[in-house]
């Protein structure tokens, strides 16, 4: 069965991405957390375009790469997971450590270091929040995500499919992690200790500098709380709250062209960022 999956891969990432976008897309209708600020039509097309922009550049890339990587990894007894030998659930475990710690690290420089920030900015740019904003990326900034994460790949070795299922839940839950949906706020104080809730992670893309520079996990928030980068806003500012960066609100800087031209515009005032815990603004 997981043998089956692993060679129809393509298929079974799309299904799984078809799948949550649906459901979270009837969430973000039936239960949503803010009111969209602009036109969600405008957002969603140039959004889904800059995505399958992306996609077309390198996220087949990551996808041979990384999982062909792993299977030679895996059968040549070379990584962690076929070191340690550890049951499946410990070693997917293991798995979901290491990748989480190697985004967070990852994420972190792309916050700190202007040619990364610049990049990286194509994110933060949308001043609305929803399921589409997960896609919005700059196709250079996916790149350098795939190649900060395949030595984390490398250094596991896990089977293929163990990876497989790993980048299926990861792409569901970026999806709902960026979703206009509300949680009860008893639910998501404790659901966040376990995973990066919509409400956790919507105060990374808070216009406020220091709110934009914490919480830069994006499946568990284990990292964050680890090295003190998590802050939190009280469930009442969510609906309220500026999204998006100052110096790039208006509709041009979010058509298609405009996001695919962001990195190389005028950065003023410079944006050295510091790791975490700037009070200054943005
Ligand atoms: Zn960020």
């Amino acid at each position: 069965m997981l043998d089956y999956l692993v060679q129809h891969e393509s298929e079974v990432l799309f299904c799984a991405l078809i799948g949550a976008f649906c459901v979270i897309a009837i969430a973000e209708m039936l239960v949503p957390r803010r009111t969209p600020t602009g036109a969600l039509g405008f957002r969603w097309v140039n959004n889904i375009g800059l995505a399958l922009t992306t996609t077309l550049f390198n996220r087949t890339l990551y996808l041979l790469f990384g999982l062909s990587a792993t299977s030679w990894l895996y059968s040549q007894d070379v990584g962690l997971v076929p070191w340690l030998g550890a049951p499946w659930a410990v070693s997917f475990l293991l798995l979901l450590v290491v990748l989480a710690f190697g985004d967070y690290i990852t994420h972190r420089l792309m916050h700190a270091v202007p040619l990364l920030w610049r990049l990286h900015a194509v994110h933060h740019s949308d001043t609305d929040f929803d399921l589409t904003t997960t896609y919005r990326n700059h196709p250079f900034a996916a790149l350098v995500l795939l190649a900060m994460r395949l030595p984390f790949i490398a250094l596991l070795g896990a089977p293929a499919s163990m990876l497989l299922l790993y980048e299926a839940g990861r792409m569901a839950q970026d999806l709902w992690s960026h979703s206009n949906t509300r949680l009860p706020a008893w639910f998501d104080r404790y659901l966040r200790w376990f995973v990066v809730t919509p409400d956790f992670h919507r105060v990374h893309h808070c216009s406020e500098r220091r709110y934009t520079d914490s919480n830069f996990s994006s499946t568990v928030p284990w990292f964050d709380y680890l090295f003190g980068t998590h802050r939190a806003r009280p469930v009442e500012q969510h609906a309220s709250m500026e999204i998006g960066l100052e110096n790039f609100r208006e509709a041009r800087h979010s058509r298609l062209d405009g996001l695919l031209l962001l990195p190389f515009r005028s950065f003023a005032p410079a944006r050295a960022l510091p790791l975490a815990g700037s009070e200054s603004g943005a």
